[in-house]
């Protein structure tokens, strides 16, 4: 979350809250445990910023002749209290494409809210309607069309109503029930239930 205003979250923090809602809570209500040191966490970024520009370039997705490109495009909702930053945004005349490029080899459902919130967040910035997204699997140049569907809204805005409520109460969720995602998490010598 950024500093500046303790109440705004960002995607990210949504990605990852519907991955485990504990890692919310360490990153927000107990920020010093968090064993990435901020270079680390920039190299990181780097790693995963450069193959997503380099695919930029080749990219297909029908009809993106007629679209104007924008990348790494800043978006917030006052409504939502919510901000982020979108890979790629396809603009129409009549609407728009967002797309988020990712490293993962599936599509995992943390990535269908994370690409309805930017969704979301490109519509109050831009003013049209983004009724689909794409996620764009870097490794097998494979590019996932979604469909923003109401339940995927409803979806964002109850994790975000959840989420105000953990920083507020700073009470520890439950683990994830899905413990394969506790195998490569930075935060499992943390979680002694698990
Ligand atoms: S180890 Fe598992 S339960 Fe603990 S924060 Fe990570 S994913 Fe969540």
């Amino acid at each position: 979350m950024p500093d500046s205003n303790p109440s705004l979250f960002t995607v990210t923090d949504l990605k990852q809250f519907i991955y485990c809602q504990r890692i919310l809570y360490y990153q927000t209500c107990l920020p010093d445990v968090r064993p990435v040191t901020l270079k680390m966490k920039m190299g990181q970024q780097r790693h995963e910023d450069e193959p997503k520009r380099a695919l930029r370039r080749t990219m297909r997705i029908e009809g993106i002749e007629s679209a104007k490109r924008d990348f790494d495009v800043p978006v917030q909702s006052d409504e939502l209290a919510l901000s982020g930053q979108i890979d790629e945004v396809l603009i129409f005349d009549d609407s728009l494409l967002v797309v988020d490029y990712k490293l993962a080899k599936r599509v995992g459902q943390h990535f269908k809210v994370q690409l309805a919130a930017y969704a979301m967040l490109a519509e109050a910035t831009f003013d049209l309607p983004a009724l689909r997204g794409i996620l764009y699997l870097i490794g097998k140049r494979e590019a996932v069309e979604v469909t923003i569907t109401m339940r995927l809204r409803n979806q964002v805005k109850r994790a975000l109503d959840e989420m105000r409520q953990i920083t507020t109460t700073e009470a520890m969720p439950e683990p994830t029930s899905n413990r394969r995602a506790c195998i490569d998490c930075e935060f499992r010598r943390f979680c002694n239930d698990v």
